[in-house]
């Protein structure tokens, strides 16, 4: 399996725009961060977690033409708001419709920031993107070809978001609460992909340190952080984290699994 961090951010994006701070006035290129997602590629299969506002760079940047399914965690505008830019896969995937995965709330939320999509327009324009509605359980088993994926719930706030578990693999964006259930299901996971916004306590996502508590108990090989806001500087938080198997992600960073 080959894992590429398309993004690493938080819903900003680092730098934020007008932020003059040490992390956003950086140079160093790991705490450039374009909105969290990930590409999976693994059987033959290509798999995109979140279609961001990013989307069309990052595709850019990691040559991606070509996508098999699409996995959403939440509707959020940050793992969203790149769902225009379909379009283009479905072009050079000779108009191959795409399936896409998420939940009922996420779906609703989809139809109406993205009413173009699901209704029939007297003028098409530029097209529209080509996809395949699959709704998910909270808990649900799927398969893409022969590829088999599991979903899990946890929570982002009040919000229900879903995780991924693909083999040994994990991923876990936005959370502040991971029930019971889902730490079975994720248990025995090798490389675990988490987010982690920053050092200070926040209403609806993980600290580093939350992340550090769970890591402790749930022991995967190792842990990669994303969506991580501009309080973490690459650098200092590498350093912080050296003597643990939790490595702060970046930006194009590939993992072989
Ligand atoms: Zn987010
Ligand atoms: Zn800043
Ligand atoms: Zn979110």
């Amino acid at each position: 399996m080959k894992i590429t961090f398309l993004g690493t951010g938080t819903s900003t994006g680092v730098p934020v725009i007008g932020c003059k701070c040490k992390v956003c006035t950086s140079k160093d290129p790991r705490n450039k961060r374009s909105r969290a997602s990930i590409f999976i590629e693994e059987k033959n299969k290509k798999i995109l977690i979140d279609i961001t506002p990013d989307f069309r760079l990052q595709a850019l940047n990691n040559n991606i033409t070509e996508v098999d399914a699409i996995l959403i965690t939440h509707s959020h505008a940050d793992h969203i708001n790149g769902f225009d830019d379909i379009r283009q896969l479905n072009f050079s995937m000779n108009f191959k419709i795409i399936p896409i995965f998420l939940n009922q709330t996420s779906y609703w939320e989809l139809q109406s920031r993205f009413d173009y999509v699901f209704k029939e327009l007297p003028q098409l324009g530029g097209g529209k993107p080509m996809v395949s509605i699959k709704v998910l359980e909270d808990y649900d088993r799927f398969f893409i070809n022969d590829l088999e994926i599991l979903t899990f719930l946890y929570y982002h706030g009040k919000l229900k978001v879903n995780g991924y578990r693909i083999g040994n693999f994990s991923y876990i964006t936005d959370v502040s609460f991971i029930p019971q259930k889902t730490l079975e299901i994720i248990e025995g996971t090798e490389i675990l992909v988490i987010s982690a916004l920053r050092y200070l306590p926040h209403a609806t996502h993980f600290t580093i340190s939350e992340v550090k508590n769970l890591v402790k108990t749930l022991k995967p090989k190792i842990t990669y952080l994303t969506h991580m806001g501009h309080e973490l500087d690459y650098n200092e938080l590498s350093n912080y984290l050296k003597d643990s198997n939790i490595i702060p992600a970046y930006d194009g960073l590939t993992v072989e699994v």
